[in-house]
């Protein structure tokens, strides 16, 4: 005969797992994009253009299951609901091909009015950084030039984006490392191909023999996020230009076919 205080526990395991579950599956559903939201996707991420009717749907998905997760602050400058769908898309676009997968090291995202510099100061910025992911103090929190994002997304044909460039850094230092290789996408045999093909791709980009923005020969981590700001902002060019890089890349991101 089980216990009074054995049943007890029993029912009680019984109400957190139904909780549990309750909450898992609550979180999972999440709002749809309304049509105004829709209608800047399409006007000004060329990404979610691109996809056919029923992955744009699970784009949207993902853009509202961001929103609800990371909060977009903006300091000394507001936030338009351009600027939250251009945040988010960026964050979605180099996971896509991971269906159900989230930024679990990140709770805000910061929109500066202009550069700034390493102690994340805008005024008389030394330095021009655009974007940054953040370390110390701001770990778990990401710095956006803001208006360097809405050029990004309005000048695809430059083949950079602040956006997509520092969420990759953040997928390649979920391993605990940000160094090119993000543990967490690669399948293990990809690993020494992906290495030999960025020194190789450095070396060109050194030898003025690239065109791969200069800054991705600063290392390896720089090469993986300035190659995936050209894979994904015009896949096409790329391709032509890089195939094997682009095959390769294609891998890490899910993105063939
Ligand atoms: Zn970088």
């Amino acid at each position: 005969m089980p216990t009074p205080a054995l049943l007890l526990s029993f029912s009680l395991l019984a109400f957190l797992s139904w909780l549990a579950w309750f909450w898992f599956f609550r979180k999972r559903r999440v709002a749809a994009l309304g049509e105004p939201d829709r209608r800047i996707l399409e006007q000004q991420v060329a990404f979610y253009r691109r996809l056919p009717a029923k992955d744009k749907q699970r784009f949207e998905q993902a853009v509202a299951g961001f929103l609800e997760e990371v909060t977009i602050t903006g300091v000394e400058t507001e936030v338009t609901a351009l600027d939250r769908m251009l945040v988010a898309a960026s964050a979605v676009i180099p996971l896509f091909g991971f269906p159900g997968w989230r930024y679990r090291h990140l709770n805000e995202v910061l929109l500066y009015p202009d550069n700034f510099d390493e102690d994340y100061q805008v005024q008389n910025a030394q330095r021009n950084i655009i974007g940054m992911v953040g370390s110390g103090a701001m770990n778990r929190m990401m710095i956006l030039s803001k208006p360097a994002l809405l050029d990004s997304f309005a000048h695809p044909e430059r083949r950079q984006n602040v956006g997509i460039h520092e969420f990759i850094h953040l997928l390649d230092k979920a391993d605990g490392s940000t160094d090119g290789i993000p543990e967490m996408l690669i399948p293990h045999e990809y690993v020494v191909p992906w290495l030999r093909m960025m020194h190789h791709e450095i070396e060109e980009i050194k030898d003025n023999d690239s065109d791969i923005n200069p800054y991705g020969a600063t290392n390896e981590a720089e090469f993986l996020s300035v190659a995936g700001e050209y894979f994904f902002s015009q896949p096409e060019q790329f391709e032509r230009k890089h195939p094997e890089l682009f095959q390769l890349m294609g891998k890490i991101f899910r993105q063939e076919g």
